[in-house]
């Protein structure tokens, strides 16, 4: 059996064309598969639409969240439902071809891999978004330490075992595409262009783009803090020096009444020492989160 999982919020002008195209590319592999579209708090017609389609398809399954969660939670909830022995995840704006998923079916099915990744030839999006977008998973491949994470997304499919493995890891702040990389198993991956949407715009805004950024890097590696230290340690030689030379002044009488210097100085390590405060207040705000153990989303209905 196969599912494939798709989070929509506020779709309402993709769902036909969704629909229709994942069916079709479901029904072209084999009559045995779960279409799961998990509705995250959307406010127009995307829901009503959706229980429209299910109507004259049983296979889809609807999963329609309490409110808007976010696209990585509204992902989670539609893999802890997935009961099939392959597993497909893809974003709902038609950017990343439905099509694919054969393609990915038939690499998995031969067994030589675990996971089959889509990783992005070309982004057609704006200069701006594509810019950020690569300097994102530059900084992110390095300071992970994961390997093969650039380009990749959202979109893929994988075995049983591997849903077993993501579902494991149960912590809160989540970001898929880096997880299904630290937890190993063969990874495989289909190259492919990556769409522009087509009529509608964006549900991710720029704020929600860098917050997920900022939750993989702080949430896969420590090189923020490194940097706080590295940059504490030339601060200290830098002002050892700075010290030497002060004494001497002091002792030789050629200290003059030092406004200047000392003014740079406040500034220089006040706004340090704040920076480093903010770093430690994200690992800290992400410790907070973790340990209050609140749920990543709550269903209001399913629609089975
Ligand atoms: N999405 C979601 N919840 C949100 C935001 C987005 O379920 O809070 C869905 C959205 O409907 C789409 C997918 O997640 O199917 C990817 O969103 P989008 O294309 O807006 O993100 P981008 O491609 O710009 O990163
Ligand atoms: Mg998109």
């Amino acid at each position: 059996m196969i599912s494939l999982v798709i989070p929509l919020y506020n779709e309402e002008k993709l769902v036909d064309e969704l629909m229709s195209r994942c069916l079709k590319v479901l029904n072209e592999i084999g009559d045995d598969f779960e279409l799961i579209i998990i509705d995250d708090g959307s406010k127009d017609q995307t829901l009503e639409k959706l229980i429209d389609r299910k109507e004259n398809e049983k296979r889809i399954k609807i999963i329609s969240l309490s409110r808007n969660f976010g696209h990585q939670a509204a992902i989670t909830a539609g893999l802890e439902f997935a009961r099939g022995d392959f597993v497909a995840m893809m974003d709902g704006d038609l950017q990343d071809p439905p099509e694919l998923i054969t393609e990915m079916y038939i690499l998995l099915k031969s067994g030589s891999f675990d996971i089959i990744n889509g990783k992005r030839k070309s982004r057609k999006e704006g200069l701006q978004k594509r810019l950020l977008i690569s300097i994102f998973h530059k900084i992110f491949g390095n300071v992970s330490g994961l390997k093969e994470i650039e380009n990749v997304g959202n979109f893929s499919m994988f075995n049983r075992s591997v849903l077993l493995a993501l579902l494991s890891l149960k912590e809160k702040i989540r970001y898929l595409p880096g997880l299904r990389s630290f937890i190993g198993f063969k990874q495989g991956f289909i190259e492919y262009d990556r769409k522009v949407r087509t009529d509608t715009k964006s549900k991710m805004h720029f704020k929600d783009l860098l917050a997920l950024g900022l939750d993989a890097i702080f949430s896969f590696s420590k090189t923020p803090l490194k940097i706080c230290i590295f940059l504490g340690i030339i601060g200290v030689i830098v002002f050892l020096f700075a010290g030497i030379y002060v004494l001497i002044a002091k002792i030789f009488g050629f200290a003059l009444l030092g406004w200047s210097s000392t003014m740079l100085s406040i500034y220089f390590l006040g706004s340090i020492q704040l920076i480093f405060l903010g770093i430690l207040g994200e690992y800290i705000f992400r410790i907070y989160k973790e340990t209050q153990n609140r749920p990543i989303y709550f269903v209001k209905e399913i629609y089975d």
